[in-house]
């Protein structure tokens, strides 16, 4: 394998929801860095036999770094395996950066993220049509700040579609901010650890679900889902109306034709 680091999507859990193209980035690396708190090791069960396998979780970014041009200065392939996909909270940035600086190689390639599959744990879809056609993807506020014009109350306004990654051990200031905006009746499902064999889901309305998810004692790797898309209301989708001709196919007239 190319001498470069392979920042690799692992998928939210399930060792079978990583790309093809991942899983051979992992059997060819020569070195893997993994995000042991949330990276399933079964996505690493392929790797070679002397592959030299490091836990981020216990390195800070210098010493991840270092590990990174030492491999490439030996001309050899690394792989870093973030949970998801690794362009949303993923930390890639301040890694590539340092890799610019050493005019390190690199790659990323994509994974599923846990929204994602969370919705697919739920057999949910996000857009569904006249009830929300728009996916919010944030995280609550806590220690860390987000931007003024992100502030939950802002983004719940628009009543569309929200995966809140981050926020579990915050539900009820959270599901205080978000009932400013959405009814106490919209419904809200929480997905701890999405597709991993212990995954657990705890569906409920905005009035009922904090309780709820004290009761269940889920405090981190969960995924928030909220939204009428949850609901039961339900307008058909106009790509497979009969009445809707597009390019791939002609309306059909009442006699058949
Ligand atoms: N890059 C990742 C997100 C990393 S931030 C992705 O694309 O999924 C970590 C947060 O992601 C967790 O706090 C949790 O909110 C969410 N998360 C990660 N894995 C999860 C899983 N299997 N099930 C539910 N939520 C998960």
């Amino acid at each position: 394998m190319e001498s470069k680091v392979y920042f690799i999507g692992a998928g939210p859990g399930d060792p079978e929801l990583i790309t093809l193209k991942g899983h051979k980035a992992i059997g060819g690396a020569d070195v893997i860095i993994y995000a042991g708190s949330l990276v399933n090791p079964q996505v690493l069960a392929n790797c070679g036999k002397e592959a030299v396998i490091y836990n981020s979780a216990e390195m800070d970014l210098p010493e991840i770094i270092e590990v990174m041009k030492n491999a490439c200065a030996q001309g050899l392939s690394v792989a870093r395996v973030h949970t998801g996909d690794p362009s949303i909270y993923g930390s890639i940035r301040e890694q590539i950066e340092e890799l610019d600086k050493l005019q390190i190689g690199y790659e990323v390639i994509p994974g599923v993220s846990s929204f994602t599959a969370a919705a697919s744990v739920l057999c949910k879809e996000f857009t569904v049509p006249e009830i929300s056609q728009t996916v919010i993807c944030t995280r609550f506020e806590g220690r860390t700040p987000v931007p003024e014009l992100e502030q939950i109350e802002l983004l719940a306004s628009h009543k569309t579609s929200m995966a809140i990654f981050l926020s579990v051990h915050m539900m009820e200031k959270l599901v205080e901010k978000l009932t400013k905006h959405y009814s106490g009746s919209t419904p809200i499902a929480v997905v701890e650890k999405a597709t991993w064999t212990d995954q657990r889901v705890v569906r409920g309305m905005l009035n009922d679900i904090v309780l709820k998810v004290k009761e269940a004692g889920i405090r981190k790797t969960a995924m928030i889902l909220v939204g009428d898309f949850l609901g039961t209301e339900y307008n058909n989708s106009k790509l497979y109306d009969a009445g809707f001709t597009h390019e791939y196919r002609q309306g059909k007239t009442p006699c058949g034709e």
